[in-house]
């Protein structure tokens, strides 16, 4: 297809790169701007003006090509790219452990003590009452211990690297034994073949997909065997003609032909939701008392502290693991450390630690607390008085998210949102895009969602103001 005279012409009129810097170079705010970033961000405005003129709804006009017009989309262009990268977002998806928007929020205390020591010199490693080295995990292994009744314990960067860390320690070279129906994938490439793979460790698998016994497990026992391994499924479930074999079942085996048992938890947990009326998942203390030699775990998803895997287990096992090379490049910071060790100190007092962590304070809100959320989202809303906007409450669930719990629905009360004249994608789109907070939601029945139980009750005027510009600027 050939290009219509319209489309010659405003190529034509479109200006070149030298002559768009002499404009801007007539301009005090560019004058601060670095050459490089000025020179990339005409380019690209340029190039991206080009192809709108190419496509095939062109909404280029030639208004839009005069100098001033063109350096006011600069300017912006410019302002976009020097603001921050990772930002701020509203998470009204309701799914309370979202990988992609952080996981975990940290609670006040974790934040508080992160800053005091990321901002001064710390003891990290650093022994105070010898004067020597310490070791940098002494801050989070005593209490670690305290709370799940293990003997000794580790922390590296997350639970993938945990995983690797216990496999590449105990079964490099050796097989390890897992269930079929175990060997699961996890969002953002983490399957349990391929870490084992990478650890050096051979794996045995053992079962049907639905249905695994313990004389698989038996069967499968030979003198290269290194390690008997149980996952948890994690972000999957398994529902009707099923079997496995519990981890004190796997523990009782290990014994009797002398392999070491390990079980990677995922999410982990310190709390008995089921006390909460939620279901039941299994505790660290659970897999620690059956007797497992390692139990790994992340530090973000239940837990609700930051990024970390944990390793709990026999001391002498740990001690192995702490010598192995692999740590120092698995090894946490000191900003991990200190929101690791206020986070923990709050599982002292388990009640507490539900009011106090964000992630278990959403999990386990009340219907009737998230109803008053929405209703008062709702008015705040209707209060800007646009004619354009319908706001319905509906009785949808949010979800755990994180590999946790993935049956469990949490009934929930949220905002249906649509705008006249308005498609629901445009309106997400919007929000998510083009306000100062991105306020991310999801869509159903072609309404806008919003889910107050991740949201939090300051963040209501920041949505408002959202809406506020949305009716303003469309
Ligand atoms: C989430 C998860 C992991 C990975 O944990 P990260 O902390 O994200 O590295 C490993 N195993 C299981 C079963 C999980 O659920």
């Amino acid at each position: 297809m050939g290009l219509g005279s319209k489309q010659q012409n405003l190529l034509r009129m479109l200006p070149g790169v030298d002559r768009m810097l002499e404009a801007a170079r007539a301009e005090a705010f560019f004058a601060a701007v670095p050459q490089i970033l000025l020179t990339e961000s005409l380019r690209e405005v340029i190039a991206s003006l080009r192809e709108e003129i190419l496509s095939e709804e062109a909404t280029v006009g030639s208004d839009d090509l005069n100098i001033k017009t063109l350096l006011d989309r600069i300017r912006e262009h410019v302002k976009q790219r020097l603001s921050p990268k990772l930002k701020r977002v509203i998470n009204g998806t309701g799914v309370v452990v979202h990988t992609n928007l952080g996981r975990s929020l940290l609670s006040e205390m974790a934040v508080k003590n992160l800053v005091a020591i990321g901002s001064r010199y710390s003891n990290l490693e650093f022994d105070l009452s010898k004067g020597i080295r310490g070791s940098r995990y002494a801050a989070v292994e005593e209490i670690l211990c305290e709370i799940s009744g293990g003997e000794a314990a580790m922390v590296v960067n997350n639970n993938a690297g945990a995983v690797l860390l216990c496999l590449e320690t105990l079964a490099s070279g050796k097989k390890v034994i897992v269930s079929r129906g175990e060997l699961v994938e996890i969002g953002g490439s983490f399957r349990i073949p391929d870490v084992m793979a990478k650890s050096g460790a051979i794996l045995k698998e053992v079962g049907t997909t639905n249905r695994t016994h313990r004389h698989d497990y038996e069967g499968a026992i030979e003198n290269e065997t290194g390690l008997l391994l149980k996952v948890h499924q994690s972000n999957y479930s398994m529902v009707g003609f099923t079997a496995s074999v519990s981890l004190s079942e796997l523990v009782e085996l290990g014994r009797t032909y002398h392999i070491p048992v390990m079980e990677d938890l995922g999410s982990g947990t310190f709390i008995d939701l089921s006390k909460y009326g939620l279901m039941k998942e299994p505790t660290v203390q659970e897999s620690v008392a059956a007797g497992a030699d390692a139990v790994t775990f992340s530090g973000d998803k239940l837990l609700g502290g930051p990024q970390a895997g944990i390793i709990i287990g026999k001391k002498e096992l740990l001690d192995r693991i702490k010598k192995n090379p692999l740590t120092r490049a698995l090894r946490i910071d000191k900003l991990t450390l200190a929101a690791l060790e206020s986070t923990l100190s709050l599982y002292r007092d388990k009640d507490s630690a539900v009011a106090s962590i964000p992630t278990l304070k959403m999990i386990t809100t009340s219907l009737k607390d998230i109803t008053k959320r929405a209703r008062s989202l709702q008015r705040e809303l209707k209060k800007l008085g646009s004619p354009r906007l319908r706001v319905i409450l509906m009785d949808l669930s949010s979800r755990v998210g994180g590999g946790a719990l993935p049956m469990l629905n949490l009934p929930s009360k949220c905002l249906g949102i649509r705008i006249e004249g308005m498609s629901a994608n445009v309106l997400e789109r919007f929000m998510r895009e083009k306000t100062e907070l991105p306020v991310i939601g999801r869509i159903e029945a072609d309404l806008f969602i919003l889910d107050p139980r991740t949201i939090q009750d300051e963040e209501i005027p920041i949505i408002k103001n959202a809406f506020s510009d949305l009716f303003q600027r469309t």
